[in-house]
């Protein structure tokens, strides 16, 4: 028998770099996937749809609310977002680790419901770099990048919900410390114990 998969809750400010982080470690271990949302903002460039999130209207977002669907939902800058039980009951029924990327208000709702969760906040170095890198990927408007500042200011009064704090520097050193975070969960007994069951010594 083997244990179920573990799930890694990522939040931190817009613009930290948590997709770009994600994106590299997720590539590189095929035993952690990502946890595909659904919202209803629209694709930006190169998104698509059910690999970065499941997109759709409003009235779809609102029917999966009543149907009791998501595990969390909240709102974002006048956007849906949210984690169905699906996406993460296949994963870490099957023994994968399981990165939900969500904001601090989701992941409020996951430290009730979701048992086992590791909570991992990813940081930028400092506010400049934040406002540069949310400059820098040329996919919002002022206005969005403006209130993805104010948010970041609220998300960081979060932080003690978190268990780990990556500042995310130098990107090779950032991704590897999420690396040993998965790493060390994987040998932590409850996890190791269950493919350890011929070892009966009585
Ligand atoms: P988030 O998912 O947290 O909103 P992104 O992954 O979209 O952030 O990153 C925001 C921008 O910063 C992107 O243009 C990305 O290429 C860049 N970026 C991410 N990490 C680093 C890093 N360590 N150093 C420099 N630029 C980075
Ligand atoms: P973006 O529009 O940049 O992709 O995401 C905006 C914010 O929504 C980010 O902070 C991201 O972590 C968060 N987010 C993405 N998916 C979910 C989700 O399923 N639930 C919640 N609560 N937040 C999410």
């Amino acid at each position: 028998m083997s244990a179920a998969g573990t799930p890694f809750v990522v939040s931190g400010p817009s613009g930290a770099g948590k997709s770009t982080l994600l994106r590299r470690v997720i590539s590189e271990d095929p035993g952690v996937r990502f946890s595909v949302s659904h919202t209803t903002r629209p694709p930006r460039v190169g998104e698509e749809q059910g690999r970065d999130y499941h997109f759709v209207g409003e009235p779809e977002f609102r029917r999966m609310i009543d149907d009791g669907e998501f595990l969390e939902w909240a709102e974002y800058q006048e956007h849906l977002y949210g984690t169905s039980r699906e996406a993460v009951s296949g994963p870490t029924g099957q023994g994968l680790d399981l990165i939900l990327e969500v904001e601090v208000e989701g992941a409020r709702q996951l430290k009730r419901r979701l048992d086992g969760a590791v909570f991992v906040f990813i940081m930028p170095p400092s506010p400049e770099v934040l406002e540069e890198r949310l400059r820098g990927r040329k996919s919002d408007a002022e206005e969005v990048i403006r209130k993805r500042l104010e948010r970041a200011r609220e998300e960081w009064k979060a932080i003690d919900m978190y268990r780990y704090v990556i500042v995310n520097d130098v990107l090779e050193r950032a991704e590897a410390q999420l690396r040993q975070v998965i790493a060390a969960r994987r040998v932590e007994r409850e996890r190791v114990l269950p493919s350890l069951a011929a070892f009966d010594f009585g």
